[in-house]
This record gives C-alpha cells, structure tokens and sequence, in this order.
C-alpha cells in the first residue's frame, strides 16, 4: 500500500525516495487496485465485537492521546476545523487480528474505528493519513443522512454510492498523505498598492528545508511563495511597506514576543494562523492588506 511505502522512507528520512514513491504510486491503477483488494469489509466482523469497540470509542475531547495528536495534526495542517470533529467518537480496536479491515466508520453510529496498530508512534504518519481518509466517510455520511434522513445508513442508495465514497476517501486520505510529507508553502499576498517586504517563521517547518534568510519582497498586487514549507498553520511574520513609499506601514508583533535581526534592523514577529487554500493542497495562505483596520 502507498502509506506502508511512504512510512518506511520517512523512517530513513529520505524526503525525495517519499515524494517519488509518492507521484509514482498514486498514478498507478495497479498500486489502486492493491490497496483496493487490501481492504476487507467491516461487515464481515462479528456485530457484537464492533458493538464492544464502539462502545469503547471516545467522544471529541476525551480521545485517546495519539487520536488527539492526529486531530491536532489534520487541523494544524488545515484539513478539517476542529469542530468538524464535534460528533464522531473515535477509538482504536484490534479489527485486523478479527480479520477487519484497518479502519472503519459506522454511518448510523458515528464512530471511527481504528486498528489498535497505529497507537503506535512510529504508525504516526499513517494514522494521520487513515484519520482523514475515515473523516471523509463520517462527512460523506452526514451529508447522505442530511438528504434523506435517517433511514440512509440501511438503504440502497448507500449502498450504491460506497463505491464513490472509496475512491473519494482514498483519494483525499493519500492527498493529506503526501502533504504531510512535504508540507504546504506559504503564499504571500500583497494586497498593497506598493511592494512590501516579509519575514515569516514556521512554527513546524519541514525538516530539512533551506531555513531563509531575509526578506522576500512582493510586487504590490501580486503573490509570492515563502521558500520554506510547514505542517502547521502556526506562523510569525513580520511585514513592512517598501521604503519611500507614500504609503508607509508595518505588521509586527507585540513588544515581549519574539525578535530577530534581519535585513540589518531588528523585527519584531507578530503570531498568525494562516488559512490554508484547500483541505487537502494548494499553500498556506498569508494575506498583507493596507486598508485601515
Ligand atoms: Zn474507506
């Protein structure tokens, strides 16, 4: 599977065999069709053990702490609001060893199983990744049971569209996936009349990324990439209107928070959580605004 894959080249931290791996596998329909034939169906299990582990599954703010780590994750990363979590329990349970699959969601129930292998810290990555892959059935349920009710769990039309749903989870639990790899860039958009000159820290950059030095200017009106990517949507920046412009202003932070020395003056960082462009791709995105607050 492309996950196993992608865990096994972060162990060795080889950052360019994961992106390859990555562009390689998800183009493949035989790398699909695997992963496809991979999975068994949570209705082959024993009703009563899915009853006993759903009974066990956690209500949002009780999860156990690496469910809580993995929603802390996705959300940082921008792929869900935290209150996209509000009314799916979630809890880990040994499907795999019952010959289940290795993670399930109940449509009538709102619970996430998920296979008691990825407590494990070294699963980190993968569990992030089948998280957002389960999220997506909990939301594709919500929006089924939305249309037509309550009575959609057990019906036909459920049943029919688990197709879609599959490759649709697949698709976006990959996605997150590979974000989680490489991390989003952070886009700066100068909403100015006149250039402007930023510097933006990363409160998770990626590992092994060229820590940039200075600032990067932006055309008034225009974007421009940040060379550092991040896994979080935590950032501090500092920001200033080119000089001998008319139009003279500075995004900086408090006096106490952080400063650094850079481009021969001394700035002081202000803290922001960026948006992301989409759940799943696309930047961080950074907004430099001169209208008056
Ligand atoms: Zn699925």
């Amino acid at each position: 599977m492309i996950l196993r894959r992608v865990i096994e080249c972060v162990r060795t931290r080889n950052w360019i065999a994961v992106a390859l791996a990555l562009l390689a596998l998800s183009a493949s329909p035989i790398a699909r069709a695997q992963a496809l034939a991979e999975a068994l169906p949570a209705d082959a299990l024993a009703p009563a053990f899915l009853a006993e582990c759903d009974a066990r599954a956690a209500a949002s703010g009780a999860y156990d702490p690496e469910i809580a780590g993995a929603v802390l994750a996705l959300t940082n990363l921008g792929v869900f609001d935290r209150d996209a979590f509000e009314g799916v329990k979630i809890g880990f349970c040994p499907l795999r060893v019952a010959g289940g699959p290795v993670a399930t969601t109940s449509c009538a129930d709102d619970v996430i199983l998920l296979d008691v292998k990825y407590a494990d810290p070294a699963q980190r990555l993968v569990l992030n990744a089948t998280l957002a892959h389960e999220m997506t059935h909990y939301l594709q349920h919500q929006e089924g049971k939305a249309a037509s009710g309550d009575g959609y769990c057990a019906s036909a039309a459920y049943a029919a569209d688990k197709a879609w749903m599959e490759r649709e989870a697949d698709a976006f639990g990959d996605a997150v996936g590979e974000l989680f790899v490489i991390g989003r860039a952070v886009e700066v958009r100068n909403d100015c009349a006149t250039a402007v000159s930023v510097y933006v820290e990363a409160a998770a950059p990626m590992a092994g990324s060229d820590q940039a030095i200075g600032f990067l200017t932006v055309a008034p009106g225009m974007s421009a990439h940040w060379p550092e990517r991040s896994t979080s949507r935590l950032h501090q920046f500092y920001a200033e209107t080119a000089e001998n412009s008319g139009e003279a202003r500075a995004w900086r932070g408090a006096d106490g928070g952080r400063r650094r020395f850079i481009g021969g003056q001394t700035i002081q960082l202000r803290e922001i959580s960026l948006p992301a462009a989409a759940p799943a791709d696309g930047p961080f995105r950074l907004t430099l605004s001169c209208t008056p607050d």
